[in-house]
């Protein structure tokens, strides 16, 4: 492979400070929402600049939490984007609510106007999806949801830093979830997730609801959960979070330099960059025709491209009980038929961008 998709040995190719961590902490017994875990919640906090940060088990509870803080259960509609990743949609399922899916455009994420026409009597929340590290349109989310009397939960997994208007992402709504999977931009060595919020009360519900609602060892407030962040997982954030800020931007700079290169391509078609968005490319995905033929070309020629994602999330079979029909949502068909992710992570180098940027080059020019 010339150009690797995966950045992670590189990541971590120096984990001695994580183990000195590590042995500090064993001795300890500090193993469940201990002090690494209030440290990260603290510098997490800081990071997004929010009052509260509530480390749990997973990106996916930190979605599906705050909607059953919001009591979204049975009964309840919650609206999000039909080109996820089936995390959100499986979410809000899990709460017994059910997913309304609305068709995204071309920044990849909702389509307002849309979201307008599936509010019905039973919708209770939006949840925006911060898709690739793009910024849903969240002044008029914000707008559509005080207008109808709904709650909004972001889903701010692929968005860590991203803004609109110089307003982060993960500040707008009642809450939002960020994930700390290995593949996403700020990463830990398993799963974890954070919610943040500014709101005291959604604070507390939370800190009970992923601890099994316990209020101290033998009373229970609410029916909760077993979510938390591990020590272990809060001790590799902890390492990482400083870091975060440099992530961001190297993954900005890189997607800058593709930006201008594939300006040539007229096959392939960069998304529109809206202005006023921060946008921290957690995917560098952009449109291409023959789709297919250049993947494969890309596999054969060592560079690992990749599809987010190849077959609609409504389309699966998993999914089928959700009702609809194919075609209904046809702007995530057609990405599903032309996008192709490109490798812009903080340790891809020039060099292997401009293989990348020859392979597909070469591609265009023998076709
Ligand atoms: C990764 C991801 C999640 C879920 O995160 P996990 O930590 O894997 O549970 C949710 N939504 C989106 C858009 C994601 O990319």
């Amino acid at each position: 492979m010339k150009v690797r998709y995966s950045y992670l040995p590189e990541q971590f190719a120096n984990p001695e400070p994580v183990f000195q961590a590590l042995r500090r902490l064993v001795p300890t017994g500090d193993f469940t929402l201990g002090q690494p875990v209030r440290d990260f919640e603290v510098r997490f906090a800081e990071l997004i600049g929010v009052k509260h940060a509530i480390g749990v088990g997973s990106g996916t509870d930190a979605l599906k939490l705050p909607l059953k803080a919001l009591g979204i259960g049975p009964g309840d509609e919650v609206i999000t984007a039909a080109n996820t990743f089936i995390a959100t949609v499986g979410a809000i399922a899990e709460t017994g609510a059910r997913p309304v899916l609305v068709d995204c455009d071309d920044s990849f994420c909702l389509d307002v106007a849309q979201v307008e026409a599936a509010i019905t009597a039973n919708t209770k929340a939006i949840m925006p999806v911060h898709l690739t590290g793009e910024v849903a349109d969240m002044p008029r989310i914000m707008d559509l949801a005080e207008r109808h009397g709904l709650a909004v939960v972001e889903d701010a997994c692929q968005g860590i830093l991203s803004e609109y208007q110089g307003r982060r992402s993960g500040t707008w709504g009642a809450a939002a979830g960020f994930s700390l999977h290995p593949l996403k931009n700020l990463n830990v060595w398993g799963d974890g997730g954070v919610i943040v919020t500014n709101d005291d009360r959604m604070n507390d519900r939370l800190r009970l609801i992923r601890n099994h609602g316990l209020k101290n060892r033998d009373e229970i407030a609410v029916l909760g959960c077993n979510s938390r962040l591990d020590s272990v997982q809060a001790v590799v954030g902890n390492w990482l979070i400083d870091q975060t800020h440099d992530i961001t931007g190297k993954r900005i700079a890189n997607a800058a330099y593709y930006d201008a290169a594939f300006a040539g391509v007229s096959e392939l078609r960069v998304p529109p960059r809206r202005p006023g968005i921060k946008r921290v490319f957690h995917l560098y995905m952009v449109f291409v025709e023959q789709r297919d033929a250049l993947f494969a070309h890309c596999l054969e020629q060592g560079v690992e491209a990749k599809i987010h994602y190849p077959i609609p999330l409504y389309q699966q079979e998993g999914l089928r009980p959700l009702g609809y029909a194919p075609g209904t949502f046809p702007v995530t068909d057609r990405h599903a038929a032309e996008v192709i992710s490109f490798p812009v992570d903080q340790h891809i180098t020039r060099a292997q961008q401009d293989i990348v940027i020859e392979t597909v080059r070469d591609f265009y020019r023998g076709s």
